[in-house]
């Protein structure tokens, strides 16, 4: 038999996981990405001027999966952190422990006794069993006053859409649901037991998250700067930015469907317009270096104020000290916005500013603090939006592309949450169908 001629769209987490398949089924496999750079969301920038590494976007390793883990230990030969997950708050200069809903204890006392009534009265009765939206599994889950105060506007920031307008296909584990219990001791108490659902996390120790993808990247080849313009799955053609063209006997991309729908030749309308519909957070973020690290004992932070730039804190030097010159320490903060509901109307770089200011507000960053490296990345695509058009136009998108024989893969094919962990077996499992139907 002679080997298939397979193209792969993307070299992030799905594509690798794709060619990483046929690489084990003996085929090989050419990939296609528009950056200069391979490892799509989990590239690492390594700043040599400034010593620090910032992912693109906070990334650790939660996967549960034993197979993907000895993968990637296997892949950074054995050399990872493994940190126990240590989460915070912050809620209007109170830091709460993670989740806020089983810890209370530092919210202000009237607020506290609000949400303790309430969850009251929601324990009394049972959940409510296919939620219209979020907010009504939110008011349902935790009462009035926590919902509307805590995981309503937090999600605000961060999915920049109203709990309304989202459903509930995504939660999963996110959302602890505590006893009611748990609600009165967390009030009470500081101390109250871990329930966060990532007890643990992996990160390499040297080069950044990326390096846990560097063996993968070595064993394929991947051609970079060439961004996909045009498909055409009659003469099963691609053709790129650059001129280049290929053709292939089996395509898998990773390319987010708003953009990989627009470039197809004989779209329907309908579908063209159902892809249109479809909404992602892009988000900023806003790198910074420090002479210290003792500013906090969490790996990331919750953000709910409304008049604070960012929605999220990570700490590199929490995921590796390989992240940060000796003795000093790293944030990283993410700034929501999104095209169909929160456009960004200033440059990412003008976000350094205001960040750096909201740091100071909430404690974070002292007045003298030195700054040894500030700048300010724009991702594009970030985290699908859950909103209630994704649920009507979704299925129809892929119902098109499965009939064009064109498969998808990844966070932003298949347009879900997926993990790390997720969109690797995602690309795996687009590889898998090719091979049965050889
Ligand atoms: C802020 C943030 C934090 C996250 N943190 C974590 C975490 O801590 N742990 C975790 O497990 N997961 C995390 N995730 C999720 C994780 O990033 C994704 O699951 C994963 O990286 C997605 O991989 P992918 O290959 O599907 O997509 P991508 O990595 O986006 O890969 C798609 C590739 O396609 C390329 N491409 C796009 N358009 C074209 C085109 N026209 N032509 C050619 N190439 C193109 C892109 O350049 C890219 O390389 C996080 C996500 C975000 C947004």
């Amino acid at each position: 038999m002679t080997s298939p001629n397979i193209v792969v769209i993307g070299t992030g987490m799905a594509g690798l996981g794709a060619a990483h398949h046929f690489h084990e089924a003996g085929i090989a496999v050419r990939a296609f990405d528009k950056n200069a750079h391979a490892g799509g969301h989990t590239y690492s920038h390594v700043y040599s001027d400034t010593g620090f590494i910032f992912d693109e976007g906070p990334h650790v390793s939660f996967s549960k999966d034993t197979r993907i883990q000895d993968l990637l230990a296997g892949n950074v030969g054995g050399r990872f952190e493994h940190m126990k997950v240590d989460v915070n708050n912050y809620y209007y200069g109170a830091w709460v422990k993670h989740p806020a809903q089983a810890n209370l204890h530092n919210i202000p006392q009237d607020l506290k006794v609000r949400c303790i009534l309430d969850f009251i009265e929601a324990s009394k009765t049972e959940m409510v069993e296919k939620p219209r939206n979020y907010m009504e599994w939110l008011v349902s889950a935790f009462g009035e006053t926590f919902a509307t105060h805590f995981p309503a506007v937090y999600g605000k920031k961060y999915h920049t859409t109203e709990a309304e307008n989202m459903s509930t296909v995504w939660m999963g584990p996110r959302l602890y649901r505590p006893s009611l219990e748990e609600v009165i001791r967390g009030a009470i108490f500081e101390e109250t037991k871990d329930v966060h659902y990532i007890p643990n996390f992996r990160y390499p120790s040297e080069g950044g998250f990326v390096s846990y993808l560097t063996p993968f990247i070595e064993k394929t080849d991947i051609h970079l700067n060439h961004k996909v313009v045009e498909i055409d799955p009659a003469s099963k053609t691609v053709t790129f930015e650059n001129g280049a063209r290929e053709t292939y006997d089996h395509l898998v991309s990773s390319m987010p469907l708003p953009e990989l729908i627009p470039v197809i030749k004989g779209v329907p309308d309908d579908v063209r317009a159902a892809a249109d519909k479809l909404a992602c957070t892009s988000c900023v973020t806003v790198n910074v270096g420090l002479p210290r690290n003792d500013f906090t004992q969490a790996a990331w932070t919750y953000i709910y104020d409304e008049d604070i730039s960012f929605t999220r804190l990570s700490y590199p030097h929490k995921m590796s000290p390989g992240n940060c010159p000796p003795g000093a320490g790293a944030i990283q903060a993410e700034c929501y916005y999104s095209r169909k509901y929160h456009p960004l109307t200033v440059s990412a770089d003008d976000l350094i500013e205001p960040v750096i200011s909201d740091l100071k507000k909430i404690g974070l960053l002292r007045d003298d603090d030195e700054i040894l490296h500030a700048d300010a990345r724009f991702i594009p695509y970030a985290n699908v939006i859950f909103d209630l058009d994704r649920e009507e136009v979704l299925p129809k998108v892929h119902t098109w592309l499965d009939a064009a024989g064109i498969f998808y893969a990844g966070r932003y094919g298949e347009w879900g949450y997926q993990w790390t962990d997720e969109s690797f077996k995602s690309g795996e499992r687009a590889a898998r169908q090719i091979l049965e139907r050889l």
